[in-house]
Order: structure tokens, then C-alpha cells, then sequence
């Protein structure tokens, strides 16, 4: 690796010049420039355009979903995007538990936000779809940072058209609901009913951890489960502990392509109080950590992590928690797709 990684004793201006052609896809190390300085990507990578010749070289993209149309009350995770880029200038290139070095495995880069329109639900999903579509065609593999949960349904449009997706959904909410208003079928309530009904996602290779908090009635939890769905509310989360947890959720979604799914309300608003529907009464950051390295060997072919909301989030913090569950995501995504690539067996 050499410089690769930084030599804290080379000037800025050197570091550049002596970066080759293969560095050019590593984060700008926080040991030459200072992370507070120079324009915050995701992790400090290079931002591409995806029109830029250098991003059909790109295996994982970061790309920000600006848009909170589809929150039924406290919006405001348009303005995740941009600070998750900024709270993730912290972010360092090793995972200490895991091992994994995501930017050795694959080549991620920044490509920016998806188009989206701040006053059209239906237009924003058909471009944040064209965006993601345009991506998969050049085999890119996503990783998105919200944005409210509903973006994830045109992420899935874009890649689950071939085939349905099983998924490891994290989350307070099952986001099975029907419709919301009458009739809205488009809201961060609905999206994985959408999903499923549409073909996108496979209700039998579909598991969801850390429901909990009150009902609209005693009922709404069933269709899902009537779908196949397997739910671990976080009382049965409390119970299997997080080993039972994790072999439950691989023996659900087995071998086929898998997405994760991670909505900060999954965590509890002690550790994530910035987003707009908090839950009491769930989970820690530790064990959001350990359920993601344990997803390691999957077959994983996308993932997000949605809600942070900074207008509820005036310290950061829960911005610092979501860049650092994308880092998480994004080292199990990196040894999925380098295991595709090289046809290793899985662990
Ligand atoms: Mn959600
Ligand atoms: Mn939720």
C-alpha cells in the first residue's frame, strides 16, 4: 500500500502528485488534510458525475436522496444528505472489528445526489428511479444515504426489475401500511408494501428488526405477515439477543440478492433523536454495529440508511450515527461484491 493510506509527514500538494491512477479512488486521508477542510463527500472520496467517463470504473456509489415528500409529519430528512457528507469526514478506512478495508475491496466513489422535486412526489420517484436505473445499467452497486423511507422504493425499482430482492430491514416501523390521507398510496409508511406488491421485494426472504411503538389499530401489523414477511419485534429482538437475531435474519433471506435497509429509527432516540417519527425502547449502537458485521457473507447487492433529520438534530449526532451505519453497510457490501467478483466461498 505504501502512501496509500497517508504518510502524515508529505505535504498536501505532494500527496496529490505522487497519488497514482490506482489511489484515485481512496479517501483523501485525514493524517495529510485536515477533515475539516476541503469540500465534504462521502467519506472524502472523489465525486464523479455519472456521466463522467471514471464512474463506469466505479463498483459502490454514495449518492444522497434529498427529499422528504413522502413524511406524513415531522419532515426535514431532505437535509440528510448533506449533513451525513459532512459528519462523515470523520470516517476512516478500516473496520477494527471486522477487518474489512471497504476502499481496498472495491472502487466507491461520490456521485453525488439523485434528481429530485421538492414539490412533486410522483415526478421525484420516476427520477431518483432514472438516476438509480442509469447506475445498475453500468453495474454499479448503491449505497444511498436518505431521505425519507419512501426513496427506498424507487431504489428497488431500479434494481430489483430483473428479480426480486429479499431484504434485512432495520427499522421501529414495518412500513407496510396501505395508504395514508385517503387515498395516498405514496408515503414513508408504504414503501415496502408498494414493493411487494410490485414484484421488487420477496415478502418470504424479508425480515424486520426492532418493531415496536403504538398502533393505529390492532390490526395493522398482519398484512405483512399474511405476506410471509418475518417481523422480530423488539420484544423477540430482546429475547433472541443479537446472535439469535442475526442467524434468524440469515436463514430468512438465505443466498438470493439481498438489500439493507436502515432506518435511524431503528435505534433508540437516545443514541438517534434526529428523525422524524422516534421510538422509545430500542436499540443501541453497539448492537446496530454487531447486526450489520453480522450480515457479512450475504449475498448484498444495495442498502441505505434513511430519516436522519437535522432539523431535529442540532448536535449532529444522529448524523454521526448514520454516516457511521453506512460505513458499517458499506464494509459488508464491499466483501459481498469483491466474493461475487472472485467467486470465493463465503465465510
Ligand atoms: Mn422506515
Ligand atoms: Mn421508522
Amino acid at each position: 500500500m505504501g502512501h496509500r493510506l497517508g504518510n502524515p509527514g508529505m505535504s498536501i500538494a505532494l500527496y496529490f502528485i505522487e497519488m497514482s491512477d490506482a489511489d484515485f479512488f481512496l479517501p483523501v486521508t485525514g493524517t495529510v488534510m485536515p477533515r475539516f477542510a476541503g469540500i465534504a463527500t462521502f467519506m472524502r472520496l472523489p465525486y464523479l458525475a455519472p456521466d463522467d467517463a471514471r464512474a463506469k470504473e466505479v463498483d459502490i456509489a454514495l449518492v444522497g436522496v434529498p427529499w422528504d415528500g413522502g413524511t406524513t409529519n415531522r419532515a426535514g430528512a431532505r437535509h440528510g444528505p448533506r449533513q451525513i457528507r459532512d459528519l462523515s469526514t470523520l470516517a476512516r478506512n478500516v473496520n477494527r472489528a471486522s477487518g474489512l478495508s471497504p476502499f481496498e475491496l472495491c472502487r466507491c466513489a461520490d456521485l453525488g445526489d439523485a434528481p429530485v422535486n421538492p414539490v412533486d412526489l410522483m415526478d421525484t420517484l420516476q427520477r431518483v428511479e432514472g438516476f438509480f436505473s442509469h447506475l445498475h445499467g453500468m453495474g454499479i452497486t448503491p449505497l444511498v444515504a436518505g431521505g425519507d423511507h419512501l426513496i427506498t422504493l424507487p431504489v428497488m425499482r431500479a434494481i430489483a426489475r430483473d428479480r426480486p430482492l429479499g431484504m434485512v430491514h432495520f427499522d421501529a416501523h414495518t412500513d407496510t401500511w396501505d395508504r395514508y390521507f385517503g387515498g395516498s398510496k405514496f408515503t414513508h409508511g408504504t414503501p415496502f408494501r408498494r414493493a411487494i406488491e410490485e414484484g421488487l421485494l420477496d415478502p418470504c426472504r424479508t425480515v424486520q428488526i426492532g418493531i415496536r411503538g403504538a398502533l393505529y389499530n390492532d390490526t395493522e401489523n398482519d398484512w405483512g405477515q399474511q405476506q410471509g414477511v418475518r417481523v422480530i419485534d423488539i420484544d423477540e429482538y430482546h429475547r433472541l439477543g443479537v446472535e439469535g437475531v442475526l442467524a434468524e435474519a440469515r436463514r430468512v433471506v438465505g443466498d438470493g440478492p439481498t438489500y439493507v435497509s436502515f432506518d435511524v429509527d431503528f435505534l433508540d432516540p437516545v443514541y438517534a433523536p434526529g428523525t422524524g417519527t422516534p421510538e422509545i425502547g430500542g436499540a443501541s449502537t453497539y448492537d446496530a454495529q454487531q447486526l450489520v458485521r453480522g450480515l457479512q457473507g450475504l449475498n448484498l447487492v444495495g442498502g441505505d440508511v434513511v430519516e436522519v433529520s437535522p432539523p431535529f438534530d442540532p448536535s449532529g449526532n444522529t448524523a454521526l450515527v448514520g454516516m457511521t451505519m453506512m460505513f458499517e453497510i458499506l464494509c459488508v457490501l464491499a466483501d459481498a461484491r469483491q466474493r461475487r467478483r472472485s467467486s470465493l466461498p463465503r465465510p
